[in-house]
């Protein structure tokens, strides 16, 4: 067991943020004493609210607190009285690019055949992790308009990709897949995108120094399409940020909604960030429907980040027993059970499974 206690920082957010966040605390409190981990939360208070309250955006110094951290953990952010956009970037697009957080895990599972909107398939059909780069495309923000507002406005924005960006991706998602099924597949446009091509030719490079990983190139349009075709062909995918973005919303409904899949943001090797995919869902927030299943994922891929993979695991386990039986019937507002509800759930069948681990 590690002498000195973990240091997690937690962002509740906004809207349901807080809610979830809760619960996955919840369930770290039980899994944490059984894995015999121990840890130390600090909570930073950055949200729409706060900044609507006293005007407060997270300062850029934090950032300098964080890297002391062991991980940080993000509820949700954004506000409908608060301009799209502003909170976001004060608070997570500067913790990803301030602590160059270039990789972007997003494990898709499928725990039930009910869950998903897809026919004919079976949970064993669905088990991908996409690997979004998560710093460069067109999220850099070169670009701007001109003759706004005429018919003759231009508007641009351009796709960045560096080799030392790329070549960091792809050798993540080489190593995970050798963790894995060791089956790579590689999602682009660089027919029509010609910049693109920079991705097939860093992985054909590097791929000779991963001899047991099998890869293959896939133009996103096919990719889409094969995801609800034929989901078994995927074990990891790797792709750019736009495309990233898109394709896991797209992961998440395969796997049963919004409210269940969960994310990590991540620098191999330093303090890294993990949050549910949903966003702070203010049709639903304070209604205390909102599943926390993204958010106890988020939890457990945290764990299994910073070692404590016994902790990872029995959560994950949880997660599935729940989800698989049926007592947790989805990870949406249509469960019947309140977010509590199945937070304490999650947390329970841990502590149950601590007690009889056969
Ligand atoms: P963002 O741009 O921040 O991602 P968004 O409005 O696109 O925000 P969400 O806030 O994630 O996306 O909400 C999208 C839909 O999914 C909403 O109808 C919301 O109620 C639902 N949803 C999101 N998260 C959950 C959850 N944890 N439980 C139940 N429903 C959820």
């Amino acid at each position: 067991m590690r002498e000195q206690p973990y240091r997690i920082g937690v962002i509740p957010g906004d809207g349901i943020g807080p809610d979830v966040t809760s619960e996955a605390l919840k369930v770290l409190a039980a899994a944490a004493p059984v894995a015999g981990m121990r840890y130390e939360l600090i909570e930073y208070p950055w949200s729409s609210a706060l900044y609507l309250d006293d005007g407060v955006l997270m300062p850029e110094t934090a950032l300098e607190e964080y890297r002391t951290l062991d991980a940080l953990f993000l509820g949700a952010l954004g506000d409908p009285r608060v301009e799209r956009g502003v909170i976001e970037r004060a608070v997570l697009m500067t913790i990803r690019l301030g602590l160059d957080l270039y990789i972007n895990l997003r494990p898709v599972q499928l725990y039930s055949a009910t869950l998903t909107p897809l026919k004919n398939v079976e949970p064993s059909d669905v088990d991908m992790v996409v690997v979004r780069e998560n710093t460069e495309d067109v999220y850099v923000g070169l670009g701007g308009t001109m003759r706004r507002g005429t018919p003759d406005e231009i508007a641009v924005a351009e796709m960045v990709f560096t080799r030392r960006g790329v070549e960091r991706t792809l050798r993540y998602a080489f190593e995970l897949a050798a963790s894995r099924r060791r089956h790579l597949t590689l999602v682009d446009k660089a027919n029509a995108i010609r910049a693109q091509e920079i991705w097939r030719r860093t992985l054909e490079e590097i791929a000779p120094e991963y001899p047991g990983v099998e890869t293959d190139a896939m133009y996103v349009d096919a990719a889409a399409m094969f995801m609800v075709t034929d989901p078994s062909r995927f074990d990891v995918i790797v792709t750019t940020n736009l495309f990233g973005d898109i394709l896991t919303d797209l992961g998440a409904a395969i796997q049963g909604g919004l409210g269940g899949a969960a994310s990590g943001n991540l620098h191999p090797g330093q303090v890294s960030l993990f949050e549910p995919i949903h966003g702070s869902a203010p049709d639903i927030a304070g209604k205390g429907v909102a599943s926390p299943v993204g958010a106890v994922s988020a939890m457990s891929m945290l764990l299994d980040y910073i070692g404590e993979r016994e902790a990872a695991d029995m959560i994950g386990i949880a997660v599935k027993e729940l989800l698989s039986s049926g007592r947790v019937p989805s990870a949406d507002a249509r469960s019947g059970l309140t977010t509590e509800q199945v937070g304490t759930m999650i947390a329970d069948e841990v502590r149950q499974m601590a007690a009889s681990p056969d």
